[in-house]
C-alpha cells in the first residue's frame, strides 16, 4: 500500500490541535463572560460537598451553600487561626476536618510562619486544576506567537526535597507535587509540553545533575529550541550562571557524545544517553560563543530560535529584568500565570506586554475569590505591623470577584476545593483591566515582605528578630547598634541579603572581624527555614552581607527622605530600601563589610517533626 503522504498527516495533527486551542479559549470566553455564576456554582458546591465537615459546623453554617450566609458566618483567617486543625491533620487525624475529601498531601508554601514553611493541604482533585491552568497558557501564547508546536521548550525545572509529616502524609512543594504526579509523568504527547528536559533530569533530586543533564540536553538540541524559561527569573539566571561556569565540561561531553562521570544518577545516564551523541561541530560552536568576553544575547547565540523567555517576573523578581534582558537581547520577557500552594489562580491573556504591564484574569474555575480593599502605606516610611485580626466593619468590606473596582487594590482571599475557607493569601493586587466580566489583576506585592532573593520571603519582623539576636555579640564591647536597614543585592548571581549597620560605640576595646561574621551568620541562623534552604541546599541565595556605615549615615538618609516629601513627624527608617539613590547613599558611607562565613543550619521538614 502507498504510505499516506506525510503533509496529510501533519495537517490532520494541525486541525487537532487548531480545535483543541480554540475550545481552551472557549472556555476562557465562558468562564470570564459568566464569572459571577461561575463563583456563586463553585462556592455552593464547595459548601455542599463539605457540608459536614467538622471547621464549617463548628462556625455554624449549618449546611447552608449561600454566599450571604457564609459570609455572614464564617471568619476571615490566616494561617495561624487555622493551624491548630493543619497540626491535627499532618498528625495523623484523618477525620473531616477541612474537608470531606481525604487530604492526599501538604504543599509546603514558601510564606512561612514562626520561621517553618506553611503547610497547605490539598485534595488528589486538585491536580487536575492545575492541569487545566496549565493546559490554557500555550493557546493563548499561540494567538500572539504561532508555530511554537513545531519545536521544544527549554525549561530548567527542578524538584525539591520532601518530608513526611508525623501522621505519615508527603509534605513538599507544590511544583515538585506536580512534576512527581502521573498528571505531569505520563502526560500524553502534546507538542506544548515537549520539553528538551527528560523527565529523569527535572526528578533527579541532585540538583547539580539536574541542572547539568538539562543544560546538556538543551544544548544538543539548540535548533529546535522556541522558547526558554524556568519558574522563577532567579532560577533561569541561575541556569545561564550554572553554563557560564560548566560550559568547557559541557562542551567536552558533546565533543565526546559521552557523560560527565559526575553525573551518577542511572535514570538520567540513561535518559540523557538517548539524546548526547558525538557532535563535534555543536562543540565548537559552543566553545566559541562561550567562549567570548562578553555574554550579551547568549540565549539567542546558543539558542537562535528563541522567540521569547518564560520566567515571572512580576513582583520581587522584576529586580531580575536587567540581568534578563543582557542575555536575551531584549527577547519578550512572558510570564504566563500566578498561581501558589493555596490554589492556581490565573492566566496572562497578553502573553506579550512589559512585565510593568503584566495582569493576571482570575479563572473563575479555580476556587472562591474574594477581595478585601487595601489602603498602604506609600513613601518611604514603614513600620512594623503583624497580621491583626479583621474588625467586623472589614469582614464586611470584602468584595466578590465581579465586584471589584478598577485601579482600587486588594488583599486576595481563597475559598478552595481543599478545604482553605475565607484565607487570606497576603498577596496585594490591583485591578487593571477586565476580560468579559473578569477583572485582571497586576501582582502588588507580598504583605510585610521586604526582602526576597528566590522563593524566599522575608518580613520585618524575622528580619528585626534576627537582627535583634545578632546583636548581642556586640554586647561585651560596650557596641550597640544605633540604626539598621536592609537590601536584596542581586547585582551578582545568586542574589544576598545586605544589611547596613551604623554602631554606637562606647568602649575602647576594637570589635574583631571575627564579631560581626557571627553577626552575620546568626542573622542568618535566625532566619526562616525557605532562607535557610536558599543558602545550604539549593545554593540560590549568598551569604549574608552587614556593611558597616559611618555614624550620621541614617541622619542623611532621613534627611533625603524629607527632601522627597516624607513627613518629619511620621519618619520611620525603613527597615529595606529598594531606590537607587537611597542605596547609592548608603554604600558611599560604608566603611567596613563583612561576609557570613559559613551556611546556617537546615534540614527538611519542620523543626518539630524530629528526624524527617
Ligand atoms: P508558594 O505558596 O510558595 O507557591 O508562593 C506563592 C506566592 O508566590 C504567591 O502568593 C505570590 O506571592 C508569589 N507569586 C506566584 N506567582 C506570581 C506571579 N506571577 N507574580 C508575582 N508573584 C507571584
Amino acid at each position: 500500500m502507498p504510505e499516506a503522504p506525510k503533509i496529510a498527516v501533519l495537517q490532520e495533527s494541525d486541525q487537532i490541535l487548531a480545535e483543541k486551542n480554540k475550545n481552551k479559549l472557549q472556555f476562557i470566553e465562558e468562564v470570564t463572560t459568566n464569572a459571577d455564576d461561575v463563583q456563586r456554582r463553585v462556592l455552593e458546591e464547595i459548601l455542599t460537598r463539605n457540608a459536614d465537615v467538622e471547621y464549617l459546623k463548628r462556625h455554624g453554617l449549618q449546611g447552608r451553600t449561600d454566599r450571604e450566609t457564609f459570609k455572614h458566618v464564617m471568619p476571615v483567617v490566616t494561617y495561624e487561626d487555622i493551624q491548630p486543625e493543619i497540626n491535627r491533620i499532618a498528625n495523623g487525624d484523618k477525620s473531616q476536618i477541612l474537608c470531606s475529601n481525604p487530604i492526599s498531601e501538604f504543599l509546603t508554601s514558601s510564606g512561612t510562619s514562626g520561621g517553618e514553611r506553611k503547610l497547605m493541604p490539598t485534595i488528589e482533585e486538585e491536580l487536575d486544576r492545575r492541569s487545566l491552568l496549565y493546559s490554557l497558557l500555550m493557546p493563548v501564547m499561540n494567538q500572539f506567537v504561532p508555530g511554537l508546536d513545531k519545536g521544544k521548550g527549554m525549561y530548567f525545572l527542578f524538584i525539591k526535597s520532601e518530608s513526611k509529616t508525623p501522621g505519615g502524609l508527603p509534605a513538599r512543594p507544590v511544583l515538585t507535587s506536580y512534576y512527581k504526579s502521573s498528571q505531569f509523568k505520563n502526560r500524553p504527547y502534546d507538542p506544548y509540553t515537549n520539553y528538551t528536559s527528560p523527565n529523569q533530569t527535572i526528578l533527579c533530586p541532585d540538583s547539580y545533575q539536574s541542572m547539568y543533564s538539562q543544560m546538556l540536553c538543551g544544548l544538543c538540541q539548540h535548533k529546535e529550541v522556541l522558547r526558554v524559561g524556568a519558574v522563577f527569573a532567579s532560577g533561569f539566571i541561575r541556569a545561564i550562571k550554572f553554563l557560564e561556569k560548566h560550559w568547557p565540561e559541557l562542551a567536552h561531553d558533546i565533543r565526546t557524545g559521552t557523560l560527565n562521570s559526575e553525573i551518577t544518577d542511572v535514570s538520567v545516564r540513561e535518559a540523557v544517553g538517548e539524546i548526547l551523541k558525538p557532535d563535534p561541530r555543536l562543540a565548537d560552536f559552543v566553545e566559541w560563543e562561550c567562549r567570548k568576553t562578553s555574554w550579551q544575547g547568549i540565549i539567542t547565540r546558543l539558542w537562535p530560535n528563541t522567540k521569547y523567555v518564560d520566567v515571572i517576573v512580576t513582583g520581587t523578581m522584576s529586580q531580575y529584568i536587567p540581568t534578563l534582558d543582557y542575555y536575551s537581547n531584549g527577547l519578550p520577557l512572558v510570564c504566563t500565570m500566578y498561581a501558589s500552594s493555596e490554589c492556581y489562580f490565573g492566566v496572562n491573556l497578553r502573553p506579550l506586554c512589559k512585565p510593568s504591564e503584566v495582569s493576571y484574569t482570575l479563572i473563575p474555575t479555580m476556587a472562591y475569590f474574594e477581595f478585601l480593599p487595601v489602603h498602604r502605606n506609600s513613601g518611604v516610611t514603614s513600620s512594623i505591623s503583624l497580621p491583626k485580626a479583621l474588625t467586623e466593619k472589614e469582614q464586611q468590606e470584602l468584595v466578590d470577584l465581579v465586584d471589584v473596582k478598577l485601579g482600587q487594590e486588594y488583599e486576595l482571599v481563597v475559598t478552595t476545593y481543599a478545604g482553605l475557607y475565607r484565607y487570606r493569601v497576603g498577596d496585594v493586587l490591583r485591578v487593571a483591566g477586565f476580560k468579559n466580566n473578569a477583572p485582571q489583576f497586576s501582582f502588588i506585592c507580598r504583605k510585610n515582605v521586604v526582602l526576597s532573593i528566590d522563593a524566599d520571603k522575608t518580613d520585618e519582623v524575622e528580619l528585626q528578630n534576627a537582627v535583634k539576636n545578632a546583636v548581642t555579640h556586640l554586647v561585651p564591647f560596650d557596641a550597640s547598634l544605633s540604626e539598621y536597614t536592609s537590601y536584596a543585592d542581586t547585582s551578582s548571581i545568586p542574589g544576598h541579603y545586605v544589611l547596613f549597620w551604623e554602631l554606637c560605640l562606647n568602649g575602647n576595646t576594637p570589635i574583631p572581624p571575627s564579631v560581626f561574621e557571627d553577626c552575620c551568620f546568626t542573622i542568618e541562623e535566625s532566619l526562616n527555614s525557605v532562607y535557610r534552604q536558599g543558602r545550604v541546599s539549593d545554593k540560590s541565595i549568598g551569604p549574608l552581607e552587614i556593611k558597616i556605615v559611618e555614624s550620621g549615615t541614617f541622619d542623611k538618609l532621613m534627611d533625603y527622605a524629607i527632601s522627597l516629601g516624607a513627613s518629619i513627624n511620621q519618619y520611620k527608617t525603613p527597615r529595606c530600601v529598594k531606590f537607587a539613590p537611597i542605596i547609592e547613599l548608603l554604600n558611599s558611607r560604608v566603611v567596613k563589610t563583612y561576609f557570613s562565613p559559613k551556611c546556617p543550619k537546615w534540614v527538611p521538614g519542620h523543626k518539630q517533626w524530629g528526624s524527617n
